[in-house]
């Protein structure tokens, strides 16, 4: 066959909205699918979808879902289904034009002016609002299933509703909030036959000349980027989109042909910010201003060190939180009642309960009364420890007098200190390498916070042995602590530095 015939290749959702997002990702996907890099942050989005699709199940206890991976078998049941009596239907499935669906859920039209047979198509998403893609996505499983000769009364999308409260019980009635998208898609729909003809064409070309651009991150991050875009920025280049908040004028530079920051002319940057990661990437030499040791110098002691690790679940899972609610579940102190007189507590809930009360009253024992909290980015922790005040008006005094004890040695850092390895970060990880080298994460088991909710899920699962339990507690001990011992060790350089 020569590449100008158009072979007529098997289609899905998945591989239409591939071929919307970039023609290059579908071809590269079904003629070189080794090229695909999978990252941590696809599988974890992945494993979310899955679970919020099995609790919108529990909610229709006399659905009938269509199960396994036999799609033949699927559309036989499908018919067989349909043609029996009305009830809700999960992962109805059906194929028109070589394109297979399969529907999330089907929902029996109760008003049988609505049309004999009739169902309520429904997109199930764990996004907490109507996407741009979703409507994508619905228009082509419809069409599909118009095709398939399935009346349909509305086309829906039920997100994660982030108003909703969980009362506990496993009762998740109201977690998900039905938005009628028909209208919507209408001429998304007729489009739906031009999109698969594209797509069977593109498969049967060869590989599209595309070059990444914005398509590339949107709506998700493509996993054939190591492929399209292989130059991995090393650590002592300075590329302009190292310019904090930066993006547009990091584009204008880039069009204009810099791709080292260095090259850049002073002239091009007002922000004094920029002029400052500019200055010290292109001179190789940090700059402290001795400000940021004179407001620590000022503060009394003793002095407190907190950071707090914490998870938030798509469906909540104790009383009282909300769908992708923040919800703390460790904490770590490191308290100095004279310059260099420490000593450490640490908080981490057994994952088997809702660990709030547990996390807050020991918090506060820890914190005690008076004295500087230095935390780093204060509106995270703030802002939990003003929801666990709202939670529980008996510990919210003794809270409420912590918040107003905090002092953020993120912006101090931010004004006063610049390091060209930051390369135009503050962060806690982009700053401690420069100021204390031996405190290293990689060498820790849980090394950000991304790995620390994992790990807390994973030990709230009841299928992890007490061995791998205490494994994960024991690293996430060490994780937190290092956090806490790293602003310990950048407020004394600073204070150090304060002449
Ligand atoms: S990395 Fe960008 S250009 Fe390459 S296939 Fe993916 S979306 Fe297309």
């Amino acid at each position: 066959m020569n590449n100008t015939q158009t072979k007529r290749h098997g289609l899905s959702k998945s591989r239409l909205l591939q071929h919307r997002q970039c023609p290059k990702r579908l071809w590269l996907k079904v003629h070189h699918p080794e090229l695909e890099e999978v990252d941590d942050g696809n599988q974890a989005r992945f494993a979310t979808g899955t679970y919020v699709g099995e609790v919108v199940q529990q909610l229709y206890p006399d659905g009938v879902l269509i199960d396994g991976d036999d799609l033949g078998q699927a559309m036989i049941d499908t018919t067989a289904i349909l043609a029996g009596e009305k009830r809700p239907i999960f992962e109805a499935t059906f194929q028109a034009d070589g394109v297979l669906i399969r529907a999330d859920l089907l929902l029996p039209n109760p008003l049988p002016q609505a049309g004999e047979g009739a169902y309520r198509m429904v997109e199930v998403k764990s996004s907490t609002s109507v996407k741009d893609y979703h409507l994508t996505d619905a228009a082509i499983q419809s069409w599909v299933a118009q095709q398939a000769r399935l009346p349909l009364t509305s086309v829906e999308i039920a997100h994660l509703d982030n108003s909703f409260v969980y009362p506990g019980g496993g009762d998740y009635h109201g977690l998900f909030k039905y938005v009628n998208i028909s209208a919507q898609i209408v001429d998304m729909r007729a489009e739906v036959p031009d999109w698969i003809n594209a797509a069977r064409k593109t498969l049967s070309g060869q590989e599209p000349c595309i070059a990444p651009g914005s398509q590339c991150n949107t709506p998700f991050a493509c996993p054939f980027s190591g492929y399209c875009s292989p130059t991995v920025e090393t650590k002592d280049t300075y590329p302009p989109e190292i310019l904090p908040y930066g993006r547009a004028l990091a584009a204008t530079l880039r069009d204009e042909g810099y791709t080292d920051l260095r090259d850049v002319p002073e002239e091009r940057l007002d922000n004094p910010r920029h002029q400052r990661v500019w200055r010290v990437s292109k001179n190789g030499q940090a700059e402290l201003n001795s400000e940021a040791g004179k407001i620590i110098a000022a503060l009394p002691y003793p002095r407190y060190y907190i950071d707090f690790e914490t998870i938030n679940p798509a469906v909540p899972v104790w009383a009282g939180t909300r769908p992708y609610m923040q919800v703390p579940f460790q904490w770590s102190c490191h308290s100095e009642t004279a310059k260099g007189v420490m000593t450490h507590r640490a908080f981490l809930a057994d994952g088997q309960s809702d660990p709030r009360r547990s996390f807050t009253e020991s918090l506060i024992d820890a914190a005690g009364t008076d004295g500087p909290i230095f935390v780093y980015c204060a509106p995270f922790e703030r802002s939990r420890m003003q929801e666990l005040a709202d939670y529980y008006p008996d510990l919210a005094p003794a809270l409420r007098a912590a918040v107003v004890r905090i002092v953020d040695l993120y912006p101090i850092a931010r004004d006063y200190y610049c390091h060209p390895e930051m390369r135009g970060s503050w962060s806690l990880k982009a700053v401690l390498p420069t100021i204390a080298p031996d405190l290293a994460y990689d060498n820790l088991e849980v090394a950000n916070g991304g790995m620390a909710q994992e790990a807390f899920a994973e030990i709230m699962q009841p299928e992890t042995s007490l061995e791998r339990r205490q494994q994960l507690h024991d690293a996430l001990l060490l994780y937190c602590e290092r956090d806490t011992v790293a602003m310990v060790r950048i407020a004394h350089y600073f204070e150090s530095n304060c002449a």
